[in-house]
């Protein structure tokens, strides 16, 4: 009779099946809320290291400080008691992670505490692409920081070709058989890049995590994950890269960058990547003498749009009384003429929900999107594929996404959910393909505010850098 091996290794007296230690190897999980039957994990308890959800300390004048184990929130008006059913005693809670499953003081959380899995060395890079210069220099300049595990800024103009980029640095950390992290703030970010990572990347196991992102399997050694999806991580990264650093909320939120901190192994190095960086986040880079790379000029040559500013009085108003104001729907009118695509930003879900049916009426394909949307990754698909002309959004499509010869809209450009890094990301998806360098990008006000000036200053400067106005 011929012996079958049996592909579960024996590891002090218990079987370990693979598949547990792939998941559970540098994630912090709720121990009654995870992906297996619950008497797996009970029966593989021993490779687990437990933690209670919610540790308390006594502070001044002895008062209780909560900590919540899995996000690291601190913030004391985020946990709440109430009367918990499953210990039947009083509880706190932490309401800061609370999509993401309830951590309470009686939730234990558990981490990987078994033999740790070998990451491959054996990955290739199947693009054929070329750099241009700068990115070339700044591809360099990054790989050299991640090896000597420094920090490292990226400054690089919508439009320079930064994924790309990433790709040597990328690939030398996975041929060391490091496991790498690409995180952002945005949803849509970690949608646009995962299909060009697996693309390029075909012999690595890559997991894009997000929101309801559906189950995948395998020891992912490249991580592209939205920042919150950070909290179920712990320890785990040999290279984190952040993408779009300087997005909302993670800019807004100390928890999300605790996040990047904790997800980390300790002196694995952080490279932040954006096209808009914070003062807070440049001052940094001199204080801490992160390594930096600056790249002024877009991958194709071509100078970056200037925004055009144009008044629409009482815009708000006259869409409330169900008219679309003329200068937008001529604008409107021509783009479906030319047959170019478009996008018509505005600053709440409200008033774009009033214009929606009345830009149908105009041309009954135009369709609206916003962070909730369930089908915002379809409408986004369809405006791609030409199958609408155009689409109405709030800022979730800031960044992220690349349309070719996309023109642009911005309706109410004064309001304040508009910061100069939203309107120069909203102005960076106008031209950036090769063959429709050139396109429209539109300001639409009831006012100039300062942030409208700053990022249109911002524009001609860093035109102004890119095409010979100063050396870098
Ligand atoms: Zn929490
Ligand atoms: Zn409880």
């Amino acid at each position: 009779m011929k012996l079958i091996k049996s592909p579960f290794k024996s590891y002090k007296g218990i079987i370990l099946e693979p598949q547990i230690r792939d998941f559970f190897t540098g994630r912090i999980w709720i121990r009654t809320n995870t992906p297996f039957p619950q008497e797996k994990i009970e029966t593989n308890l021993k490779f687990f290291k437990i933690t209670p959800g919610i540790t308390t300390k006594r502070g001044l004048l002895n008062r209780k400080i909560y900590r919540c184990n899995r996000c690291h929130n601190e913030k004391q008006q985020e946990f709440v008691r109430y009367d918990c059913a499953r210990c039947n005693q009083t509880c706190i809670y932490c309401r800061h992670c609370i999509n993401m499953g309830r951590v309470t003081s009686c939730t234990d959380l558990i981490t990987w505490n078994g033999p740790k899995p070998k990451f491959s060395r054996n990955h290739i890079l199947d693009w054929d692409g070329t750099f241009t210069d700068s990115q070339s220099k700044a591809s360099k300049e990054l790989t050299e920081s991640i090896r000597r595990k420094n920090k490292h800024l990226v400054h690089a103009v919508c439009g320079a070709g930064k994924t790309e980029i990433l790709f040597p640095a990328v690939l030398t950390a996975l041929k060391e058989g490091l496991r790498v992290c690409i995180a952002t703030p945005r949803t849509d970010v970690v949608l646009e890049l995962f299909p060009r990572f697996q693309k390029v990347f075909p012999k690595t196991i890559i997991h894009a995590l997000y929101g309801n992102a559906p189950t995948q399997t395998g020891l992912a050694q490249l991580v592209i994950a939205t920042t919150h999806q950070l909290y179920r991580f712990e320890n785990a990264f040999d290279v984190v890269i952040v993408d779009e650093a300087d997005a909302f909320p993670y800019t807004y939120d100390p928890a999300l960058q605790k996040a990047v901190l904790k997800v980390k192994k300790q002196h694995a190095p952080i490279a932040l990547v954006t096209a808009t960086p914070s003062h807070q986040i440049l001052s940094k880079v001199k204080q801490e003498q992160w390594g930096y790379s600056f790249i002024p000029k877009r991958y194709h040559g071509h100078p970056l749009p200037v925004p055009i500013f144009q008044s629409l009085w009482s815009y708000d108003k006259q869409i409330l009384k169900g008219k679309i104001p003329s200068k937008l729907s001529k604008w409107t009118e021509t783009r479906l003429k030319n047959k170019e695509p478009f996008l018509i930003f505005f600053p709440t879900i409200k008033l774009m929900e009033i214009a929606i049916p009345l830009f149908q009426q105009i041309n009954e394909n135009i369709l609206s999107v916003h962070a909730e949307d369930p089908d915002r990754k379809e409408k986004v698909l369809k405006l791609r594929n030409e199958d609408i002309p155009g689409l109405l959004t709030t800022t979730i499509l800031e960044r992220g996404i690349t349309i070719k010869n996309v023109q642009v809209a911005v309706v109410g450009a004064e309001s304040k959910i508009f910061t100069s890094s939203a309107l120069i990301q909203i102005s960076g998806r106008v031209g950036r393909n090769v063959n429709f360098p050139k396109g429209e990008i539109i300001f639409y006000h009831h006012g100039i505010s300062t942030e409208m000036d700053e990022a249109r200053t911002e524009i001609i400067r860093l035109n102004k850098e890119g095409f010979g106005g100063k050396t870098t």
